[in-house]
């Protein structure tokens, strides 16, 4: 289009000379029909250009509007392509972080941002970002030897963390780089929990075990006049450690049917399911003296499974008992729109703050001796834990050492 212009300018100006020529042709001869004829088709060939002129200018002008249309179309389409990308990376549960070759972070994604807590991360180093070390050889590295790089790493801020991470760079450009982050805190606390447990669980049949035997030894190499005065008294030893392992891995069997999701739950009277408890649990508190006192309305209706909320309030209620020497233990249920409170107080010997946070783990114990002596497993606070998790509710402790604790459990209403 442009050179049709140019040619028709050219043109233009050829005709223009040459119609000047004429006219100054027709002046020097004196010839006066000259100036008509050239005057005419001066007025034809000028009304011509104009009209061609015209026009040309007017396809041009269109055909500008057509590649600007284009252009803004494909404007359009790469802002929407990372859009389309960036949404992608936000919705990754791996955090990303693009870096030039020199550690400088071009861009993060929303999991980047909530794993190092670091606003707006552009243009600041990595190692500045992440506060890691190993993130930032990693990226370096992985310039330097131009291949992918793995590494477990353990993130010290925030919070400590562990995170697999990867960097390689772009096949496309030297100076990039991408570092990748998947958290694996949760997997390896797992993995911890469940070695510490298999452990624990070890170590809790093997004493009972080891007495059976060291007395079934005993008894065995006893002559029949040992075995009159040794006999009763190691075999009442022997049911008692075997009762022992018996109610270890009934508390087992409980933990994982309570872990087993979901529980069938039905419409329930707790306050029943509280009374009868208490009932039960009457005679031991009056062998040590204690106070059993119970505050209730006479219905609070809510969605429990009944086996289950009865082995909360027994193993709550027994626990008050056995940890309390004298005053009372106090069990009250209240309810509020949305929620069933359960509260158990006593006036025992309270749990020291450090330890408190830890009683729910499974077998662990303040006072190994007391708890044994009193037949527990360690088991009896982790399995309320997991049935009040998996009903939907929470439980909590508050404690004084010396004065007595309350273990408070609301459960949903709905
Ligand atoms: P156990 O079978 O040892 O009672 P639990 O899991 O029921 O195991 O409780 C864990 C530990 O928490 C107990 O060993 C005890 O040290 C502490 N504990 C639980 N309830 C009370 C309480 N009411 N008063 C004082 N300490 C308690």
């Amino acid at each position: 289009m442009k050179t049709a212009r140019q040619v028709l300018w050219l043109l233009g100006a050829v005709l223009g000379i040459c119609l000047a020529l004429t006219l100054a042709l027709s002046v020097l001869r004196r010839d006066p029909t000259l100036p008509t004829a050239t005057a005419a088709v001066g007025l034809v060939a000028g009304t011509l250009f104009i009209f061609v002129n015209r026009r040309l200018q007017h396809e041009s002008q269109a055909e500008i509007e057509q590649a600007n249309r284009r252009s803004e179309l494909f404007e359009r389409e790469m802002r929407r392509q990372r859009e389309v990308v960036d949404e992608l990376a936000d919705g990754l549960e791996v955090a990303i972080f693009l870096c030039d070759s020199k550690g400088a972070v071009e861009y993060a994604n929303r999991k980047a941002i909530e794993l190092f807590r670091f606003e707006d991360p552009r243009g600041r180093g990595i190692l500045k970002v992440t506060l890691s070390h190993d993130l930032e050889q990693l990226v370096l590295k992985a310039v330097q030897e131009r291949h992918p790089i793995n590494a477990e790493v353990v993130l010290r801020y925030p919070d400590e963390r562990v995170g697999l991470a990867k960097a390689w760079t772009d096949p496309n450009s030297e100076d990039r780089v991408f570092l990748s982050i998947y958290e694996i805190t949760n997997l390896r606390r797992l993995e911890r929990v469940r070695r510490d447990f298999v452990a624990n669980v070890s170590h809790e049949l093997r004493t009972p075990m080891t007495t059976i035997r060291a007395m079934a030894e005993i008894l065995s190499d006893s002559d029949p006049e040992e075995m009159k005065t040794l006999g009763p008294r190691y075999l009442g030893r022997i049911i008692s450690e075997v009762d022992r392992l018996t109610l270890i891995s009934d508390d087992l069997l409980t933990l994982a049917s309570a872990e087993a999701n979901p529980v069938a739950k039905s419409a329930t009277n707790v306050v029943e399911i509280v009374r009868n408890v208490v009932d039960q649990l009457r005679s031991q508190a009056e062998a040590k003296e204690l106070s059993l006192i119970l505050t209730s309305p006479d219905v609070v209706i809510a969605p429990v499974n009944a086996n289950q909320f009865t082995q909360v309030v027994f193993n709550l209620a027994a626990n008050a008992i056995n940890y309390t020497n004298k005053g009372s233990v106090t069990v009250r249920v209240d309810e509020t729109p949305d929620e069933v409170v359960l509260s158990i107080s006593d006036t025992g010997i309270g749990i020291p703050l450090e330890d408190q946070p830890r009683i729910f783990e499974r077998f662990y114990r303040v006072d190994k001796g007391r708890s044994r002596a009193s037949g527990g497993t360690g088991l009896g606070l982790s399995i309320v834990k997991h049935i009040i998790e998996s009903h939907g509710g929470r439980v909590t402790v508050e404690s004084e050492l010396n004065k007595g604790s309350t273990f408070l459990v609301s459960l949903p209403k709905r």
